[in-house]
């Protein structure tokens, strides 16, 4: 059965969660750990975890894939942020423990000056630091748009920070469609020749989710503005394509349209529809 889902509010909690997404025929869906634009962090409720772990056994909704907030920057040039990025991933870490065996997305950062290869330095030391031998959370680096200093926008780039991570088997990568667009792979005309791109830079053992988008602007545009499935400039059949590539899937898909509830519902029934055949 296909894997998919949506982004989802954590702000009531994981079982809640989990009732939106089996309410929408989600069998998987992505939350921020705490405010996007912030770093403080709702507390966790051992009942709210165990309501939802028996939940997600019962509807079969798996993985959960956290994101972090985005404002986060492991390779920022000032060293207190560099400090916050690493604190506040380390206690998300912590608190993903709760629910193991899940993965936590990440945006690698912006070297804002400083060079590519200082900032993928960076991004490793952080992730060395952080990832405890035996945790049970796998971290995924999500390919970039390539905006600004954005690093993740080339395969390259994070293979070479996979390379600098002493707990291999801890991290991977989550590819955003709408992202490798903007960052220029041609998923809608050369989708064949991207994955073979991606198994031969990174290794396709190492994809282990996808973010299912549309983009505003045209292949190469490095702006990242997500359109609804169909609505964009990589368009339906080539992410009806995506989602049907021998190679992807059996992966979980996360949508992160711009979409109310019902929309991300139809989206879900479409992608199954094509899922099945
Ligand atoms: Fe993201
Ligand atoms: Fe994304
Ligand atoms: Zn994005």
């Amino acid at each position: 059965m296909l894997r998919i889902g949506c982004h989802l509010s954590s702000s009531k909690g994981f079982k809640a969660m989990g009732q939106t997404a089996a309410s929408i025929q989600a069998n998987t869906f992505q939350f921020f750990t705490r405010n996007p634009r912030g770093t403080r962090a709702k507390e966790i409720k051992e009942e709210d975890v165990k309501s939802f772990l028996a939940l997600a056994a019962e509807k079969d909704i798996t993985p959960v894939l956290a994101h972090a907030p985005y404002i986060l920057n492991a390779c920022s040039k000032d060293e207190g942020l560099r400090k916050v990025a690493k604190d506040t991933m380390a206690d998300d870490l912590k608190r993903m423990e709760h629910i193991p065996g899940n993965f936590y997305n990440f945006h690698p950062g912006c070297h804002v000056g400083q060079g590519v290869e200082t900032g993928i330095s960076q991004i490793a030391a952080m992730l060395n630091e952080i990832i405890k031998p035996g945790q049970h959370t796998t971290m995924l680096l999500e390919t970039m748009a390539g905006k600004g200093s954005e690093i993740g926008g080339r395969f390259e780039e994070l293979r070479e920070i996979l390379d600098q991570v002493e707990e291999w088997e801890r991290v991977g990568v989550c590819l955003d469609t709408c992202h490798v667009w903007d960052s220029g792979y041609d998923i809608a005309n050369r989708l064949d020749e991207v994955v073979r791109e991606f198994d031969r830079v990174i290794g396709l053992n190492k994809l282990k989710a996808i973010h299912l988008n549309d983009s505003m602007n045209p292949l190469g545009s490095r702006k990242d503005r997500h359109a609804r499935i169909g609505e964009g400039k990589i368009g339906y059949d080539a992410l009806a394509r995506v989602v049907t590539h021998p190679a992807l899937r059996e992966l979980p898909f996360f949508l992160e349209t711009p979409n109310e509830l019902e929309g991300y519902a139809r989206e879900i029934a479409m992608m199954r529809r094509v899922w099945e055949g």
